[in-house]
């Protein structure tokens, strides 16, 4: 079978984090600025070209004022006295007066020039269209722009129909071109401000991701020795710190699985030295004797071999969830004092003592008694284990109405204060110079807890070890209802 590793997906420039904030927000922010300096434009335009046209067009009504009082003053010279405005029109500087006669001609400037007979003025036929005789017209006109406003004469004359107003609108199109360049210079710096903070900000995300992904490549390539320096406590702390936990997480199993490896097959090679030795020597001949004590150390060590794989097989069922279990009616201390009987003889020979007073009650429990009694044997072995010559071993049994509480007490080589939240996980051994694959305990506290129970250590160094089995009682009602 060939195995290859999962393809990397390369990131691309544009499908990075900071190219995609940069579009997103420059977008966001280049339609803002190009909104805000249209308005701007608009505004101010609509403003200035008011205002001058407001102006034009109070000083076009004060001058109609002036020619209609003239004209009702019969002592003057009505003609005469329009050319003596119009030439001693004051405000030239400003603007240029103009009459025009009732062909559309200009017949007279303020200025002293007269424009040719062609002289376009919408003004002048915006104002014959009007009622009110105003006409207002701002364009282009001789390469710049103009506000030109005509009021019809209120008694007109052949040469003066008309009186036209006309004033260069270039100086406010030179304000306007400041105000929307300064408009487009502050535009043109928020979009840098913009650019440079957010390119700070998303570095500041970017940077620890890329450093999270390298290091997590190499911890996919078996390299545990890298972490990621944790530099802010904000999300990407958080990450960084969750990260580095799952790789000391991933070096502890490695370490763990790589010293279950080697207990295992240290394990499996001791019986497998002893009935191979046995084996060689019966088969160079035997007298009944050696024969009887050779059967006896190749039967006890394929026991010992065959208990090692059913653990592993139990271990590995309980990791694939197919564990189950035979439940019925258990005689819990009955299961007890079978695992016991066990024991006492082995105590004996190892000069170790067993105390267990069984107590006259009876209880059952609703369970499957095989893996019952799996543990109770279980954790007896490991007392037993951990306990050295001359030291005891207690079993008590209490029970209250809901339940009853097994304890298991050593006086053995108790359990390092560091490890004791430890040796229920699986493949840990705190003691490597006792046999032992590290999943006893692992594989007993998982039976419990499929019973509803609970199992708890306490133990203390070099003073003993207690493990304490509690365990749901069967109530009357429900052991009747089973074995109806
Ligand atoms: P093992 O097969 O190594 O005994 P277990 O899962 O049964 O594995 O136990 C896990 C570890 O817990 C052991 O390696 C040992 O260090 C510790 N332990 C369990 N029971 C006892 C005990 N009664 N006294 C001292 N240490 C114990």
């Amino acid at each position: 079978m060939k195995f290859s590793s999962p393809q990397r997906r390369a990131t691309t420039p544009k499908s990075s984090i900071a190219w995609r904030w940069m579009i997103n927000t420059l977008s966001v922010v280049g339609v803002l600025l190009i909104v805000a300096n249209v308005g701007i434009y608009y505004f101010t335009r609509q403003f200035y070209y008011g205002s001058a046209e407001n102006y034009v067009l109070s000083e076009a009504n004060a001058t109609a004022t002036i020619l209609s009082r003239l004209y009702e003053d019969l002592a003057v010279n009505y003609s005469s006295e329009i050319r003596e405005v119009i030439e001693s029109f004051d405000k030239k500087d400003q603007m240029e007066m103009m009459s025009v006669n009732s062909s559309g001609e200009v017949t007279l400037s303020s200025s002293g020039f007269s424009p040719d007979s062609s002289y376009y003025m919408p003004d002048y036929e915006a104002a014959l269209k009007s009622d009110d005789g105003v006409g207002v017209f701002i364009g282009m006109d001789g390469g710049e722009n103009i506000l030109a406003v005509t009021v019809m004469i209120a008694q007109p004359s052949s040469n003066y129909s008309a009186l036209r107003f006309v004033t260069s609108l270039s100086v406010i199109d030179g304000q306007l071109g400041t105000i929307t360049l300064t408009a487009l210079v502050i535009s043109a710096g928020v979009i840098l401000l913009v650019v440079m903070t957010g390119l700070y900000f998303v570095k500041s995300i970017c940077v620890p991701l890329v450093e999270i992904s390298t290091t997590a490549q190499k911890l996919a390539k078996g390299d545990f020795s890298e972490r990621i320096a944790i530099k802010n406590n904000d999300e990407i702390g958080a990450l960084s710190r969750a990260f580095n936990d799952m790789a000391d997480e991933l070096e502890n199993s490695e370490t763990i699985k790589n010293d279950f490896i080697s207990s295992v097959s240290h394990e499996l090679r001791t019986p497998l030295t002893a009935i191979k030795g046995w084996s060689e020597t019966l088969a160079l001949g035997y007298d009944e004797a050696t024969f009887a004590k050779g059967m006896k150390v190749i039967t006890r060590e394929t026991d010992r071999l065959e208990s090692m794989v059913e653990e592993l097989l139990d271990f590995s069922r309980i990791q694939n969830g197919k564990f189950t279990l035979q439940m019925a009616n258990v005689d819990i201390l009955a299961e007890l004092d079978d695992a016991l009987l066990i024991y006492y003889d082995k105590a004996g020979k190892e000069n170790k003592t067993i105390s267990y007073n069984e107590p006259q009650f009876i209880c059952v429990v609703y369970g499957d008694k095989n893996r019952l009694r799996q543990v109770f044997i279980n954790v007896i072995d490991n007392a037993m284990k951990y306990t050295d010559a001359g030291g005891s071993i207690e079993i008590i049994a209490q029970r209250t109405d809901e339940q009853i509480q097994i304890t298991v007490s050593d006086t053995g080589c108790g359990i390092a204060p560091s490890d004791l939240p430890k040796v229920k996980a699986k493949f840990y051994k705190a003691n490597s110079t006792r046999r032992g694959s590290g999943i006893g305990l692992a594989v007993a506290d998982e039976i419990i807890f499929m019973h509803g129970g609970s199992l708890d250590i306490q133990s203390e160094l070099n003073v003993g070890t207690t493990v304490t089995i509690t365990l749901p009682l069967m109530q009357k009602k429900e052991r009747n209802d089973n074995e109806q």
